[in-house]
Formats: structure tokens, sequence, C-alpha cells
């Protein structure tokens, strides 16, 4: 394991000497909550928007922000190098109560822990993946980034082994979103993605997309998608922050554009690329 330099309440220290008591909340519970934020050549991206989600997902599970937005920034900014495509993870947990028990502790100082990893290129970003439909069995709040994340490990893990690069999530025949994703498809030649709601994590990639759209003139929507639908979709892409626009060649064992990436999805990520390097 690399040794490399993290953050943990308020000290920057060696990986192998950051550690937490086992009474943390984000431990014996999954009591915190985390946001993924990539940097390029040092910049982070959409930092104001992290961090509004960050807020949300603090509030949603009803912790106090240990953090100013300056205060994150400086903390962050400090875990990065100057080149190449990184992320940070950080994660704010209820922190150490004196007893194991459900309800909130009387007063407890929140841990803050945060990293910084290199992006390492996704493999099949520009061949395009395969995917699966698999049963939404997600909780009801699914728009807080919560480290409790067992029921999207459990169906990613299921999809790997099949063989597929991503889960697609679906309830009473709406697709959510992927495990770790969004999810885009292009049917009747309009970009559809589904709206925000509890049921997804809104996605700063999924806005990103949104607003490139909007600026060329790309016909799109937000509205629901039936798996129905989806299956007669000229296209379909995940997104997320650190793969960012994952075309898929492959749906439920059906080829999905003739099996390689769509013009669409062409376009589009060429569009994503250029504002990421107009953002750094
Ligand atoms: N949905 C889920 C369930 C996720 O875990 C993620 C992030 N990995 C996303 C959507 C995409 O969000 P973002 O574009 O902010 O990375």
């Amino acid at each position: 394991m690399e040794n490399k330099t993290v953050y943990l309440n308020g000290q920057y220290l060696p990986l192998n000497e950051a550690k937490i008591s086992v009474m943390d909340r984000g431990f014996l519970f999954g009591d915190g909550i985390y946001e993924v934020i990539p940097a390029y050549r040092g910049k982070l991206f959409r930092f104001q928007e992290h961090m509004e989600r960050l807020e949300n997902s603090l509030n949603n599970i009803r912790l106090i922000n240990p953090y100013s937005r300056e205060q994150w920034l400086e903390i962050l900014t400090a875990l990065l190098s100057s080149s190449g495509d990184q992320y940070i993870y950080l994660q704010v947990t209820r922190g150490v109560a004196p007893k194991r028990d459900h309800a909130f502790p009387e007063k407890t100082e929140p841990t803050v822990f945060a990293m910084c990893s290199n992006i390492v290129p996704f493999e099949g970003r520009d061949s395009g993946v395969k995917a699966m439909s698999l049963d939404d069995s997600r909780w009801e709040l699914c728009h807080v980034k919560a480290t409790t994340l067992l029921a999207n490990i459990l169906l990613r893990q299921q999809a790997v082994e099949q063989g597929c690069a991503e889960a697609v999530l679906v309830k009473e025949g709406y697709v959510t979103e992927g495990a770790a994703s969004n999810i885009f498809a292009v049917i009747d030649g309009v970009l559809i993605t589904p709206p925000k709601s509890s049921e997804i994590l809104p996605g700063i990639t999924r806005d990103v997309i949104l607003e490139i759209a909007k600026e060329n003139h790309i016909p799109y929507s937000e509205e629901v998608i039936s798996l129905e639908a989806l299956k007669t979709a000229s296209e379909i892409w995940l997104t997320s922050s650190t793969r960012e626009i994952i075309p898929v060649v492959e749906f439920d064992d059906q080829k999905v554009s003739g099996g390689k990436p769509g013009p669409v999805w062409q376009n589009m990520n060429r569009l994503f690329q250029a504002y990421k390097q107009s953002q750094s």
C-alpha cells in the first residue's frame, strides 16, 4: 500500500499512521457521508457544486459541516499534486461515541478523513462496456451520498460476476441509475436522463453533461426511462466523476449501437474533454 499523506481530524499524516477508534460510528454503523471530487492539474473540478452536495448530505443526516468552504478548499488542495488527473475522497462521520447505540450520542466530534488518489483511466471508456439490469434494492434516500454502500456493493459485484462493468438499477419498471453512476440514453435522437429525486444521487458529471447539451443545442430531456424504453435506446451511457462518460455497448445481452460507442457519445465525450481542459 502506497504510504501517501492523508488528512485526518486536523492533521496531515502518512496513510499507515492514520487511525480511528473502533467506536467510530462510521465504522460501527456506516453513520457518515462522503464526497469524491476530481482534480485536474492541481485544481478541484466543480468544487462549489461538490460542496453544495456535501452540505445537503450532511443536512440530511443532521450533522453540522465541520468546516467552511474556504477551509475545505485549503485542506483538500494541500493533498493534490500539480500534475495529472487525481481525485479527493473525503468522508465525515458522526464520530466516536462512548457506547454502541443507534440513536445519536449527546455530543461527538465528527471524524473527518480525506485522501487523494490518481485517476486511472477507465479501461472501457473508449471501447464501451457491458451492463445488466438489476432490481434497485437500495433505501429511499439515494440522494444522500452515504458511506453505507452495502446494497450498491452487492449489486456491482453481481454485475461484475456476470462480466459486466456496471449494474443498471430498476425500480418498479423504471431505471434509476447505475450502482455507482448516473445513466443517460439516446432515444429517438433525444438524450434522456432520469430527473433528480431521492431515488438517485445528483451526479456532478450528470449536470455538466446537461449543461454541455444545452449550450451545444443537443436535444435533451430529464424524464423517467422505463426498462422497456432503455432496451430500444440507440445509445446508453454511464457517468461518474472518476470514470467520466462510459458508453454501454451491450445491455442485458443485447448489442447497443451496433456494439460500439455511438455518434452522440463521440460528440459529447469530445465536448466534455474540452470542458475539462478549460477548467484546469
Ligand atoms: N450515482 C451513484 C450511486 C454514484 O455512486 C455516483 C458516483 N460514483 C454517481 C451517481 C455519479 O456522481 P458524480 O458524477 O458526482 O461522480
